[in-house]
């Protein structure tokens, strides 16, 4: 294979590229992008490469989950908290009920480039203008369709801020397990889904009193245990960011050379105890006679290849094969088995535990069809991978009153369908992947935009609070809904 380097791509054909009508401006924005710091460092991309390599053997869970796209209007204290309070909270649950360590890896500080399945769209006024391509390229105002360079600026701005404040969360205490209710639990209206909920903090304010009493609260006590993955302490949890890695002129400026490194202080008891954690670094270090260079992507821990650009010979997979950090590949019911074997092959040509994470989304009415033929073909390739299950792609569609929606029932169809299958295939289903918001608005009321779940929400209700510009997602009360369901099926 031709040798790579982070601009390698630029040879291959690019699917869903943006057209900038001044390639200066484009030219300067990613000079300034090139020197500025990196947003996230080696060792805590280590670190999460390590523990989706626990995912992978069946040692804990991924949960890959935050908004279909950012939006930098929505760059505030209020949405950071929530998001995170419905991450701490879901994995929470599914810790507590299924004794299993949860991996965090939010769709957030820098999801802000979307793919289109048209480069135009048609407004109500018969005019034709260029889609909105995500805060990163151009206004969702269709009179700001233009590409401006000076936007991915912005991105890099936004990210940085928002990733600040969530590492200024997580370092103060926000993920307290002795105030879980902080996370905002306050306007839970299933009066069941709040009774679950409230039982779990009760036997966890228990268990919290009882490790406290006997002196083993922390690294090894009920608070380090029931964060999964945590630093064991009561307040901090280890957090990841990702976004699709759609935009490749970006993606390169913040591609940098370091030495492969260390991953950062251990993070849990196991990552100690088990003593391999390092060998596959400490291999990789001797290979390289000890200063070679790996190529990381520091605009996020995790990155993903959507299901529109995911071609064999394009510039998006030519592009990921290249770096160090943990990728994730959409499967969609377009994806071949055999091309799927290829795909593996062609970014993860070592087959390194942690490296890769299938993230399938076939729609309720053709996982049947695809899942198992593509579980299959990977086992047999000999390629180890991390499954989860987008249920939430596969299964938009929309209601009479014209707005994008998902019902729940057939998300957690394709869910239940994805747990069957790999278990029928003698595989395990590694996470989920889920679009969802704890936002709130003024009065303190979730989202309304996906139809159904314990609150019952009803299609005539999705334009009371309607309000992602993109994807809807399930609201606070529905993804603690999904969470639950996960849980008790691990718990037997
Ligand atoms: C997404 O995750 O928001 C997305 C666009 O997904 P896919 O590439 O699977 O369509
Ligand atoms: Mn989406």
């Amino acid at each position: 294979m031709p040798a790579w380097t982070p601009s390698s791509w630029k040879s291959k054909s690019i699917a869903q590229d943006v057209e900038y009508p001044d390639p200066g401006h484009l030219s300067k924005v990613l000079s300034k992008i090139e020197t500025l710091p990196p947003l996230v460092t080696p060792s805590e991309i280590e670190r999460l490469r390590h523990q989706l390599g626990q995912v992978q053997r069946g040692e804990a869970f991924l949960l890959h989950a935050g908004d279909c796209a950012e939006s930098f209007d929505a760059c505030t204290h209020e949405n950071i908290s929530a998001k995170i309070g419905l991450i701490l909270s879901f994995s929470l649950i599914l810790i507590w009920g299924a004794r299993l360590p949860v991996v965090r890896i939010g769709r957030i500080a820098g999801q802000y480039a979307k793919p289109r399945s048209s480069p135009k769209e048609k407004l109500a006024d018969g005019r034709e203008v260029l889609s909105f391509r995500g805060d990163n390229v151009n206004g969702l105002d269709p009179n700001d369709r233009t590409p401006d360079p000076g936007r991915l600026l912005s991105a890099y701005f936004h990210s940085a801020t928002t990733l600040n404040h969530v590492r200024a969360l997580l370092g103060s205490g926000f993920a307290s397990l002795h105030h879980p209710r902080d996370w905002s639990l306050n306007h839970v209206r299933s009066p069941s889904l709040r009774t679950h909920f409230e039982a779990i903090i009760d036997s966890l304010s228990d268990a919290l009193d009882f490790s406290r009493t006997i002196g083993v609260e922390g690294s090894t006590g009920a608070a380090s245990f029931a964060q999964g993955g945590g630093r064991g302490t009561v307040g901090e949890v280890d957090f990841y960011t990702s976004h699709e890695g759609l935009m490749l002129e970006y993606e390169q400026a913040l591609t940098r050379a370091f030495p492969i490194a260390v991953p950062v202080a251990p993070a849990t008891a196991t990552f100690k105890a088990n003593g391999t954690s390092n060998n596959q670094n400490a291999d990789a270090i001797k290979e390289n006679g000890g200063d070679a260079k790996s190529f990381y992507n520091t605009s996020a821990h995790f990155l993903w290849i959507g299901d529109r650009t995911r071609q064999l010979t394009g510039a998006h997979v030519e592009y990921f094969r290249g770096i160090r950090n943990p990728i994730g590949v959409k499967v969609g019911p377009s994806m071949g088995a055999e091309e799927l074997v290829t795909l593996l092959d062609v970014v993860n040509p070592d087959k390194e535990a942690g490296r890769v994470t299938l993230i399938t989304r076939y729609g309720a009415g053709k996982i049947d069809e695809h899942l198992a033929k593509h579980i299959r073909a990977v086992q047999v390739s000999g390629h180890g991978v991390i499954w989860i299950c987008d249920p939430m792609h596969g299964n938009t569609q929309t209601s009479a009153s014209g707005l994008k929606t998902r019902h729940f029932g057939t998300i957690i169809s394709e869910l239940t369908a994805s747990l069957r299958i790999h278990a029928a295939c003698g595989s395990r289903l590694g996470g989920v992947s889920l679009e969802f918001t704890g936002e709130l608005n003024d009065e303190g009321f979730s989202v309304t935009e996906c139809v159904g779940g314990s609150m019952e929400l009803g299609e005539e209700e999705l334009p009371m609070r309607y309000q992602s510009f993109c994807d809807p997602r399930l609201n606070f009360e529905q993804s603690l809904d999904v969470a639950f369901l996960i849980s008790n099926y691990f718990k037997k």
